[in-house]
């Protein structure tokens, strides 16, 4: 669909709803969703401004690929500053909301201020209004979306929206569309929440192709890039087969999956968390925990999971709404509720991944901060009389009992609420954060993967996977096979990991696709679906401009070279076991490289040669 070219400004403080011209002149430096956003977001807020208040931005924003009849092509973003990080925070998420976005004829939604009164965005194409979302406010996700929908007397309205959660201010709640599609991390669902807005319902009328550069070569573009995504091994039968799951017992046997609040690399219940596990046949009625799996808008990977419990499980007993299929576990998630925690019982993960969903929180830093909790009632430091429950390692009682208390608000799920590193220093414990700038990891062992280390320390938005997947590398050789213990050749790698993913998240695709596409499969769609010049070289720059933006706002907002790495357990604390035993993350060895492949001082700043390449 390319650029509409419309964005919605809307000032929650005045009520007020205005249409502006996309800045084209961005759009062409910046592509989309993540650098045009964030291109948006630098230049309006003050990196300082507290990520809460009033002051602070939130874009909702979609790709010139979003809506289109590419594969995958239905993800949109929201930039904004992140209260778990205090850096840039941009999440990224599939469903149908974005395409729906740009169906009704928007690029992006600005939110500015602050209602006064809980209120929620109805857009019906060029009919946009806030509307009064008191009778909303206090519910769960599943029952907003359910309510706006009768209300709206249309089933096909999408909504994104905030559970009690974010209400709350959770600092790693979500905003979660089509009801288990999350803009996850960093914690913006906690921004929608201080800003009183509640959700926005969009339903689009609008025609798909009209403004596609080339609708000819955008369609032979198209389908060259379905028939690799469905040759490809990884894209064509593991994803859609067993879902991002598929890696739990790879890493658990490489010895790369962060157990006990990364105390261990291995878990002994790995296999009954994983994806062969959710196929298998349980004892209770016959059936597997996996339903069937699931897409997202256009999407020909399907590697959604969607699940169900069962129903004897002590977590859903007289709690029906839970007995049904719903967005079931993947990889992340089954990782941070489970092995983090040491819990092995499959369907307390199910509910506690259910229980995110419905109220809207970041299953991945949720259940790092229980392990990180965990690790602390280990030690004395935490006692039943301060969290009102008992909650050893591998508890399933205590993992219900904590998704609960936290999605609601309620006794020791308030301090959980604060995340990992506020948690930690509250106990004087801060060395037991498992973050990178407040983020919690995600579930790749930064000791048995060095390149993995290297991208969690240089993350822009904190601890992530997602912004540069070294693990393609050295787990699955893609594009190449790296040795995993190696630091030799992870810096320049890294920075065209970073870089190529900052494209594909600006695009409007999901990244999903690069376990088959390289960008020379990318690039003809995006040169076929936008007007202007998108080489090979450009694109590259782009990615690289949009990283040294991130890092030029992170810097300002108060970020040193000294934030760029890892908790002393990860450098100093050496893998038990595994494949990777006796080894550490030799981060030393490998961010002075980084920096310098960056074009970045010894301090970790963009040099002004560098600056002025990128066009900053
Ligand atoms: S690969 Fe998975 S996450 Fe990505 S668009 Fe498809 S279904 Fe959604």
């Amino acid at each position: 669909m390319a650029w509409t070219k419309k964005v919605l400004r809307v000032n929650l403080t005045a009520g007020t709803c205005t249409v502006e011209p996309l800045k084209m002149e961005w759009a062409h430096q910046y592509l989309g969703q993540r650098g045009l956003g964030t291109k948006y977001l630098v230049s309006e807020i003050d990196p300082k401004v507290d990520p809460l208040s009033p002051q602070n931005k939130m874009i909702f924003i979609t790709g010139p690929l979003t809506g289109t009849m590419a594969s995958t092509g239905g993800r949109y973003s929201v930039v904004t500053k992140g209260p778990l990080t205090g850096v840039i925070a941009c999440s990224n998420s599939g469903g149908y909301f974005g395409a729906e976005l740009k169906f009704a004829g928007w690029d992006m939604i600005i939110f500015e201020g602050k209602s006064a009164k809980p209120v929620y965005l109805s857009i019906v194409d060029d009919v946009v209004e806030l509307r009064d979302a008191a009778h909303l406010w206090g519910k769960t996700v599943w029952e907003t979306e359910e309510i706006i929908k009768k209300s709206h007397q249309d089933p096909q309205v999408r909504v994104s929206s905030i559970g009690r959660a974010g209400e709350n201010q959770v600092m790693f709640s979500a905003i979660v569309n089509d009801l288990h599609r999350a803009a996850g991390r960093s914690g913006v669902g906690a921004v929608m929440g201080s800003k009183n807005l509640k959700a926005i319902a969009v339903r689009g009328t609008q025609t798909t192709s009209a403004n596609i550069a080339d609708p000819e070569a955008f369609f032979k573009a198209v389908t060259a890039g379905k028939k690799a995504l469905a040759a490809n091994p990884v894209t064509g039968q593991g994803l859609p087969t067993y879902g991002t799951q598929v890696l739990m017992n790879v890493m658990n046997e490489m010895g790369g999956l962060p157990t006990h609040n990364h105390r261990d690399v291995q878990f002994e219940n790995a296999k009954a968390i994983s994806a062969e596990a959710m196929h298998e046949k349980r004892a209770s009625d016959g059936k597997a925990n996996l339903v069937t799996n699931g897409a997202c808008f256009g999407c020909t990977i399907a590697c959604g999971r969607i699940s169900k419990m069962d129903p004897q499980h002590f977590s859903i007993k007289d709690k029906p709404q839970y007995k049904g299929a719903s967005g079931g576990l993947e990889y992340e998630a089954a990782w941070a509720l489970g092995a983090a925690c040491g819990v092995g019982d499959l369907d307390a993960l199910t509910y506690a991944n259910f229980v995110c969903n419905e109220d809207g929180m970041d299953p991945i830093s949720f259940g790092a901060t229980v392990g990180a909790a965990m690790e602390l009632y280990e030690l004395g430091v935490l006692t039943k009389a301060e969290t009102g429950i008992e909650m050893p390692f591998g508890s399933a009682e205590a993992l219900v009992k904590l998704t609960e208390w936290t999605a609601s608000g309620e006794g020791f799920g308030k301090v959980i609420g604060m995340g990992s590193k506020r948690l930690c220093a509250k106990y004087g414990k801060p060395e037991l954060s498992m973050t990178v700038k407040g983020q919690e990891f995600p579930a790749y062992d930064g000791r048995a993967l060095q390149g993995m280390g290297l991208a969690y320390a240089t993350s822009n938005r904190g601890a992530c996977h997602l912004r540069g997947y070294m693990v393609s590398t050295e787990v699955f050789g893609i594009p190449v096979k790296t040795e995993p213990t190696a630091t030799e050749g992870k810096a320049p790698m890294l920075k065209a990991f970073q870089d190529t993913t900052a494209v594909v998240d600006s695009s409007g695709l999901c990244v999903f696709t690069t376990f088959a596409w390289a960008l020379p499969d990318i690039q003809p769609q995006i040169q076929a679906a936008c007007e202007g010049d998108w080489s090979m070289d450009n694109l590259m720059l782009i990615g690289e401009r949009i990283w040294n933006l991130e890092r030029e706002f992170n810097l300002a907002a108060g970020i040193t070279c000294k934030d760029d790495t890892l908790p002393p357990r990860l450098l100093k604390e050496p893998c038990k076991t595994g494949g990777q035993k006796g080894k550490v993350c030799e981060l030393d060895k490998m961010l002075p490289e980084y920096y310098q492949v960056r074009g970045w001082s010894k301090e970790g700043v963009p040099t002004a040669e560098t600056r002025t390449r990128l066009g900053l």
